[in-house]
């Protein structure tokens, strides 16, 4: 810093004029000098003063020029300090950007290293300069150059996937591409090394900021040892162990691939009548042998073009997918049903079936697989409900039935736990001298809110579902109590019949539930009678007979009921423990009438007592019935016109009443 001078040259030529005024006035008035100076020294005072100001007013000045360069240089400092901060800060950014750029380049080195050894073959799409890039593995799988590969890809891709797979592939390409799809997998059939193998392919696309893309990545993988297995894995899984047939999951799979053919088909669903006696009477083992020779026959009708399915136990499907078949559709189930109703030899037993057909029309009767499997079963189960051996097609009210059915099923297991059913007894009179010689219980079902609902209707749903077990022997217990009641004290015992119904003969454990009952109730065996249809003892009669014989050995009585309406045989009919032919309604309803009715009626009786059997008629409803009845020498009679149905209490007054007399409103006729 510069040293500063006291007198500068703004004041000292002032102040020397002013001292040669001074030297003058001396030498001239040197008396009067006294004022001279002072006036001088005023003078001078006044003009240092002035400039003495000035000299202060520049000091501020200095001061504030310093005090600003100061404030400056602390700013600068400040920015000085920024600035290195910053620059420290560039510096070690610099450095970090430094070992990232060596770490990028290791992974890019390690990527393409795994690119180019990886077991898997992978590939990328640069979308921008448009070019692949292959691993060697890919190229090896392919059996391509790098050069000739990477030029081509396009066109290998296209022109190696399977015709039936490209459609679908390139769909998926342009959707990625498109940007609808970043990430996708997809299996189809490519053209390796000249055979068409299974291969998954996976992939990543990548799009910059404006969403155009950029690359696409992924893999290609040889799948065809996982495919081959899976196809064995899913074939085992299509079949029916028993018979080699194509099973359930196998149809729904087919026709779905129909479906969207939209070209017209029949489903058809057969079900094998009572081929649950076969699997109980001679076992599985034998109903095994006769489903496999059962399929064989219906794949042999339906022909090469036509696919047949076993859904499930001993139901099978048909598809026919045939212009012709489908056309002359009622041709084709005539020709089936003359085939099914050929027997079935196995060992030295012969079988014949009959077929529950529920069959369902593609469009009209479904549009989707489920609903068409649905739709065949459920008019399946409505032509088995109807009477079995039936076709039926499906009918859109037809899922109302089978509500209604849920519903009715429901209802019956309420009843039972609510004591809603009943059990009336209708009185059996012998032709002969009038009296009650039996009564048969008949189960009554008052339903609280549908009022009262005929045994027909509920009594098949409950054998379908079982139920009837429960139900029989509720009915057993009860009617053996009231036998027992009523016959107590009798000298002429009145048997009480209960109708038995073939699901509840074929259980296993029938014999032991039934003698059960006995002991327990108390009852005399002889005064209880079982009523079975004929047609049930048909079904598998050996073992039935069986059954039935045990229970004779201990004195319950059997009758055969509705006789006339099975098919026995005679042959058959001479082997049955069977002490009671109960001849059908619909052949006394014929007796009095022009015709054969009577002679047939007269026929079933001589047979009956030829075999030992006494003969209950039943629905005898007219007098002149009744006559005929008596003068053909049959032995009981039951209907309207001698006795309805009645609850216990009544049955009780009326059996106190009329032993050895007619009933009161008979006697004017007989
Ligand atoms: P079913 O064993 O043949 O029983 C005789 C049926 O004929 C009874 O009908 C009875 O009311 C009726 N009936 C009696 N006399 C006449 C007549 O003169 N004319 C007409 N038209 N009908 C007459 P229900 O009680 O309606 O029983 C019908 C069928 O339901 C029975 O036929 C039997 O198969 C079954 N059922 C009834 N109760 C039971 C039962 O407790 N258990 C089993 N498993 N089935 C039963
Ligand atoms: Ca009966
Ligand atoms: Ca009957």
């Amino acid at each position: 810093m510069k040293k500063k001078r006291f007198i500068t040259a703004d004041i000292f030529f002032p102040l020397f004029t002013v001292l040669l005024f001074c030297l003058y006035a001396y030498l001239r008035l040197f008396y009067d000098s006294m004022l001279v100076t002072a006036v001088s020294v005023i003078a001078v005072a006044s003009v240092s003063g002035y400039y003495s100001i000035r000299v202060r007013k520049k000091r501020d000045l200095l001061y504030t020029q310093k005090a600003d360069i100061k404030r400056y240089y602390d700013k600068l400092s400040e920015e000085y300090v920024k600035l290195n901060n910053s620059h420290n800060e560039l510096k070690s950014k610099y450095k970090e950007l430094e070992a990232n750029q060596a770490e990028l380049a290791k992974s890019k080195e390690r990527l393409q290293s795994l690119f180019d050894y990886s077991h898997e073959a992978l590939w990328e799409y640069d979308a921008v300069e448009e070019k692949w890039h292959l691993s060697n593995r890919f190229l090896e799988i392919c059996k391509f150059d790098r050069e000739q590969a990477e030029t081509k890809v396009n066109i290998i891709f296209e022109d190696f996937i399977h015709p039936d797979d490209k459609y679908y592939v390139l769909k998926m390409l342009s959707q990625v591409k498109s940007g609808k799809m970043k990430k996708f997998s997809i299996e189809c059939r490519m053209l390796i090394n000249g055979e068409y193998r299974w291969a998954r392919i996976r992939g990543m696309a990548f799009f910059d900021k404006s969403g155009n893309l950029t690359r696409i990545t992924g893999s290609f993988t040889d799948i065809q040892t996982e495919k081959a297995k899976e196809e064995k894995m899913l074939e085992l899984a299509c079949v029916d162990p028993i018979t080699d047939l194509p099973n359930r999951m196998w149809l729904s799979n087919y026709l779905e691939s129909l479906v969207k053919s939209n070209n017209p088909f029949i489903l058809m669903y057969l079900d094998l009548d009572n081929f649950k006696v076969i699997n109980d009477t001679f076992g599985n083992v034998y109903g095994d042998v006769i489903l496999k020779k059962m399929g064989l026959r219906l794949k042999n009708c339906a022909g090469k073009d036509s696919a047949v399915c076993k859904v499930s136990g001993d139901e099978f499907a048909i598809l026919l997918t045939d212009k012709d078949k489908v056309d002359s559709f009622d041709l084709f189930i005539d020709k089936l049903r003359e085939k099914i109703s050929e027997p079935i030899r196995v060992d030295e037993n012969e079988f014949h079936f009959t077929f529950s057909i529920g069959i369902a029309f593609f469009p009209e009767d479904g549009q989707t697989a489920d609903d068409l499997m649905k739709n065949a079963d459920t008019a399946m189960l409505k032509a088995k409900s109807t009477g079995k051996n039936l076709l039926r097609r499906f009918e859109k009210r037809m899922n109302d039935e089978l509500y209604e059915k849920l519903l009715l099923e429901r209802d019956i297991r309420k009843a039972l736990e609510n004591g809603e059913f009943h059990i009336f007894y209708q009185p059996q009179v012998c032709l002969e001298d009038h009296t009650i010689t039996g009564l048969e219980a008949l189960i009554r079902w008052f339903h609280p809110e549908r009022g009262y609902i005929e045994p027909i209707e509920f009594i098949p749903l409950a054998e379908e579902v079982g139920l009837i077990n429960r139900i029989g022997e509720w009915i057993f217990t009860k009617a053996c109590k009231f036998s027992a009641k009523i016959n107590k004290n009798r000298t002429d015992p009145i048997p009480v019949s209960v109708n038995v119904s073939p699901v509840q003969l074929l259980q296993h454990d029938f014999l032991y539930r039934f003698i059960n009952i006995i002991e327990k109730t108390g009852v005399n065996p002889g005064w209880m009678v079982i009523e079975i249809t004929e047609s049930a003892l048909m079904e598998s009669h050996k073992e039935n007979a069986l059954k039935l014989r045990e229970l004779k050995k201990i004195g319950i009585k059997i009758a055969l009921d509705d006789f006339g309406t099975g098919y026995s045989s005679m042959q058959h009919l001479q082997g049955l423990p069977v002490d009671i032919m109960k001849i059908d309604r619909s052949f006394i309803r014929n007796v009095s009438k022009p015709g054969n009715g009577g002679k047939l009626t007269e026929a079933m009786i001589i047979l009956a007592h030829r075999l030992g059997m006494s003969v209950v008629a039943e629905g005898v409803e007219e007098m002149e019935q009744y006559q005929i009845l008596r003068k053909y020498g049959c032995d009981v009679a039951q209907g309207y016109l001698l006795y309805e149905p009645v609850p216990e209490n009544k049955v009780i007054k009326i059996i106190n009443k009329s032993s050895n007399i007619i009933p009161e409103h008979m006697y004017q006729n007989a």
